[in-house]
């Protein structure tokens, strides 16, 4: 028989207690982490925490402006830090060296993996193609839940990284014949200028751009980036400005306007809503969000609702039921959304596409697994209505 610790037992013993209860034995638990929590949880500056010395993957920031001749205030994104010399800014991969705005992690991703596209997710992108993805340390929010808080909340010299300048990446996706590259993981604002310059490069040599983000940026970067974009997948935590304070460290209405800004320059998007319990699964919030999304964006743009498991600071929340998950669906098409999917959880009719005219089943999925494809390029085999994505 296999030894196991003392610890491996208490664990695998919480394990068994935890599956054998239903979601709502924890609720005390969660009222309790919601109410006690501060109301607002954004991030600081880091005052004189920048390296002795620049290295090799510093780079000159992209949009910042000087101020008193010293400080730096960045544009990027709306936290728009202001740093004095020797600064590092909220997402920490920027510091201001000598009056000067540097990015650190310039071609210096910590996440390199060649992923499908549907992991993103993206489930009206090219299906069946994959998309080489990176990420670098640093993030401008400060999600409670983050799924990867080892290198989000991560400074750059703590995590291990590799060289890869902008040339390399194209070059990479170029030599492994994939179609498409996706700054995603983290959080790709926070290392906008190499973004920027590898899509611009990927953009000439014909290979896709997705985003992959929390879609807190501002307006003159967004509209730079949204030339060399393709397809993109936005979080929308929530349509309540207090969770974005409280859960994420943001705030709503940059998120919104990301939303519009993307719908209007044409780009192809998807929307992601994870849903946590305590924060995120309240109905009548999720009926606002819907009925937001069609006024503003219309019916076409896939919501995806996610399963939350317990992870970094909300570790003691229990799972999202999938009962949960299946109710919001179901609502989010009664309100007119016409593609609306359930992810983290095997459930066919939320991870398979319906043609929105015949409902008829064109894409099947099992997991990132496309057994079925009835599709005739954009159209739906059956019915030849036009199904909303890029498809080919
Ligand atoms: S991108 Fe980073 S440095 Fe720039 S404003 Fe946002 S958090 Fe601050």
């Amino acid at each position: 028989m296999k030894n196991i610790s003392r610890r491996h037992f208490l664990y695998c013993s919480a394990g068994l207690v935890c599956s054998a209860l239903p979601a709502r034995a924890f609720w005390p638990f969660t009222a309790i982490s919601e109410a006690s929590g501060p109301v607002d949880i954004r991030g600081r500056v880091f005052r004189s925490d920048a390296p002795k010395h620049l290295w090799k993957w510093s780079h000159e920031g992209f949009l910042y402006k000087k101020i008193n001749n010293s400080n730096v205030v960045c544009q990027i994104c709306p936290n728009q830090c202001v740093l004095a010399p020797g600064d590092r800014s909220i997402c920490r991969s920027k510091v201001n060296k000598n009056g000067t705005l540097y990015s650190l992690v310039y071609g210096n991703p910590c996440s390199v993996n060649i992923d499908p596209v549907e992991k993103k997710p993206l489930f009206h992108f090219l299906p069946r193609s994959k998309t080489f993805s990176i990420a670098t340390a640093g993030c401008n929010f400060r999600c409670l839940n983050c799924q990867n808080w080892e290198i989000s909340q991560a400074k750059p010299h703590e995590v291990r990284s590799y060289e890869l300048f902008p040339q390399d990446v194209v070059n990479e996706a170029q030599r492994s014949s994939i179609s498409s590259i996706a700054y995603t993981y983290s959080e790709p604002i926070a290392f906008f200028e190499y973004m920027i310059d590898t899509a611009r490069l990927a953009r000439e040599r014909k290979i896709y751009n997705l985003l992959i983000s929390n879609g807190y940026i501002n307006q003159e970067p967004l509209l730079a980036l949204c030339k060399v974009l393709d397809g993109a997948n936005i979080n929308l935590k929530s349509l309540s400005d207090t969770i974005y304070r409280k859960l994420n460290g943001g705030r709503l209405d940059p998120v919104l306007n990301t939303f519009k800004t993307l719908h209007e320059q044409g780009v192809h998007f998807e929307m992601t809503n994870l849903v946590v319990p305590g924060y995120t699964d309240d109905t009548e919030m999720v009926k606002q969000m819907c009925q937001w999304i069609l006024t503003h964006l219309g019916p076409n743009y896939p919501l995806h609702f996610l399963r939350f498991f317990p992870k970094y600071k909300l570790d003691r929340l229990p799972p999202t039921p999938l009962s949960t998950l299946i109710k919001f669906r179901k609502l989010a098409m009664s309100e007119g959304i016409r593609y609306v999917y359930v992810g983290n959880v095997s459930f066919p009719e939320g991870n398979n596409t319906y043609c929105h005219n015949c409902n008829k089943l064109v894409v099947e999925r099992i997991g990132y697994f496309i057994p079925s494809y009835h599709m005739d390029e954009n159209r739906c085999k059956y019915c030849k209505t036009v199904i909303p994505g890029r498809w080919t």
